[in-house]
């Protein structure tokens, strides 16, 4: 009896030295599943996470950098068959501002055959390709020479002008493009003919010289001749009066000036009062005696009148 309770102890005591061994054969498995601190890689630099198991072991994973997320931005320059374009793009991750451009290389021309150009007058013969994508057009493959034109046909005749020459006018029988000229004597010359409009004493006078044949004319003034004049006097005498006239012996333009007349100058003689100048004698009438007042005639003893 007592046998068996040592026995039941030592089967207590071994499965709780089985078990205690079992549970630290039974290892801990770490579960970290507590993150303690983050930080975030960006585009170009690494970030990491340290994280703790609940027995409180704590571990770094380390966090690869992003890279950049390159996406299209439109408005680049494409390139074309001669010249370069580019590529715009943007990093699309958040926090990224980078921005970047690539050059792109021409694309350079796509030739295609389209036909063999003939020799012509000008040039030699050739096969004429085009870019399928711009339309450019080149030549290739030459071959023959240029052919010159040809002048053999009728030609057409223009008449001498008062400036030209006459001349004779080909054009190439094969391409039209081309002429030949042949010039035929001396131009004519303008075939004046002179028409003038005199001048008078007070107006300027023209001479015209008009060609017959074409609109050719020149002008030239003639000075206005001013007036030629010629002057006549005739004398007053006591009664009448005279006058002074200038006469235009070109045009007849007159300009008269009058003189007055003398009136007569009479003295006392014993035939009674006559005129000094023209010896007129006034006859003794009461009207034609003198009156008491008449004025003293300072250069004369003598009485004057005057009527
Ligand atoms: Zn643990
Ligand atoms: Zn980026
Ligand atoms: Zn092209
Ligand atoms: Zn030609
Ligand atoms: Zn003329
Ligand atoms: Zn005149
Ligand atoms: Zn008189």
């Amino acid at each position: 009896m007592r046998n068996i309770k040592i026995c039941c102890i030592l089967m207590l005591l071994c499965f709780l030295l089985l078990s205690s061994v079992s549970f630290a054969a039974k290892a801990h498995t770490h579960k970290y599943d507590i993150l303690v601190k983050r930080e975030a890689p960006t585009c170009t630099t690494g970030g990491f996470e340290d994280v703790k198991c609940e027995c409180g072991k704590t571990k770094r994973n380390k966090l690869k950098a992003l890279g950049h997320k390159w996406e299209f931005t439109c408005n680049a320059p494409s390139p074309t068959c001669e010249k370069i374009g580019y590529k715009y793009e943007k990093c699309m991750n958040l926090n990224c501002k980078e921005y970047r451009k690539t050059k792109l290389k021409a694309t350079g021309h796509e030739w295609k055959y389209i036909e063999t150009v003939l020799p012509s007058c000008e040039k030699g013969g050739y096969k004429l390709e085009k870019c399928l994508k711009c339309d450019k057009t080149r030549e290739t493959g030459k071959f023959g020479k240029a052919l010159g034109h040809i002048f053999d046909g009728d030609f057409y005749y223009y008449s001498a002008t008062c400036n030209s020459r006459a001349r004779k006018f080909w054009s190439c029988t094969r391409c039209q493009n081309a002429s030949k000229i042949e010039y035929v004597g001396e131009a004519l010359g303008h075939n004046i003919e002179v028409q003038t409009i005199p001048p008078s004493c007070t107006k300027m006078g023209t001479i015209a010289y008009c060609c017959t044949r074409c609109n050719f004319m020149d002008r030239k003034a003639i000075p206005a001749t001013g007036h030629n004049f010629t002057t006549f006097t005739s004398d007053p005498t006591c009664t009448t009066a005279g006058s002074e006239t200038k006469l235009c012996t070109t045009c007849g333009q007159k300009i008269v000036k009058s003189i007055p007349k003398l009136n007569h100058t009479y003295i006392s003689t014993k035939n009674g009062y006559a005129c000094t100048k023209c010896g007129v004698i006034k006859p003794q009438t009461a009207s034609t005696i003198a009156p008491k007042n008449v004025p003293l005639n300072k250069d004369s003893n003598k009485l004057n009148y005057t009527y």
